[in-house]
């Protein structure tokens, strides 16, 4: 499930999910009007485990840049797709980050073995390591503050740079999953912006191209013996899901509405 704020799962819905793959944590900082607190994050955290307890749920680190602006955080850029965007934006902003990091680690103590965290936008190995010095000193931090119970978690990434694709065996090597991200990884591979109407005939989430990247990505995880799932829209087709699968990928994750669609159709 790709969780949202859509409103409740119908009951049958519910019984058809494994679990969250795409928790988009930018919604919670969309839906105010100034940044949420540690606390504030962690209390919507906890109403998310607690809603779909006791499926696992892929924490996503905040998204914002590219279409998602936050109006009380916006910055000018030319190009915003191609600026201060997810990992980018939060590994310059360590207050930002550490918060959102001592959130989630914090509801590892009553939800163990149940969140992992996804990182968005990843360009760079450099990137990653980073992440993990951040999330180490976290913990540590947390651990003599007295929340003695935190877990490590599985630190996946989002492919949806082209360079991450291109590179997956390298990046397979260091992350515990991969979540591909088909819909920016549609719009830079192919350079289309992906709100863009104007171009959006041109935005063809089954392009060839996309499909040799998807299937060099699920070798390079295969290969490490990582996860791999897919949360972009192209899961939630049913061509897409059917070349997903036929490719070896079988965890996929999407809106609430296109479930029951794709579960009948596999
Ligand atoms: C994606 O890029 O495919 C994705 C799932 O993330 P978002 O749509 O939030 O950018
Ligand atoms: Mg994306």
């Amino acid at each position: 499930l790709n969780a949202g704020p859509f409103g409740e799962l119908s009951e049958r819905q519910r019984s058809w999910i494994d679990g969250v793959g795409l928790y988009r944590t930018e919604f919670i900082f969309l839906a105010r009007s100034r940044f949420p607190t540690e606390d504030e994050q962690e209390s919507e955290y906890r109403t998310e485990l607690a809603t779909y307890a006791p499926m696992p749920v892929v924490m996503r680190t905040l998204d914002i840049g590219g279409d998602k602006s936050l109006p009380y955080f916006s910055i000018a850029e030319e190009n915003p797709f191609l600026g201060w965007r997810g990992i980018r934006m939060l590994l310059d902003e360590k207050e930002m980050l550490h918060s959102q990091l001592r959130s989630i680690l914090k509801c590892t103590q009553d939800y163990p073995d149940r969140i992992r965290i996804l990182v968005p936008m990843v360009t760079n190995i450099e990137e990653i390591h980073l992440l993990k010095e951040e999330l180490s000193i976290v913990k540590s931090e947390l651990i003599k503050e007295g929340f003695t119970q935190v877990q490590d978690v599985p630190l996946g990434i989002m492919v949806e740079v082209p360079a991450v694709a291109v590179m997956a065996d390298k990046f397979a090597k260091e992350v515990d999953f991969f979540s591909i991200g088909t819909n920016d990884l549609t719009q830079y591979t192919l350079a289309v912006d992906r709100t863009n109407d104007q171009v959006g005939r041109l935005f063809e989430h089954d392009h060839p191209a996309i499909w040799k990247l998807v299937q060099q990505i699920q070798l390079a995880a295969q290969n490490e013996d990582i996860e791999v799932s897919v949360c972009g829209e192209l899961a939630s087709t049913l061509l897409g899901a059917s070349g997903l699968i036929g490719l070896g990928i079988r965890n996929l994750s999407m809106k609430p509405s296109a479930i029951l669609s794709v579960k009948k159709w596999i």
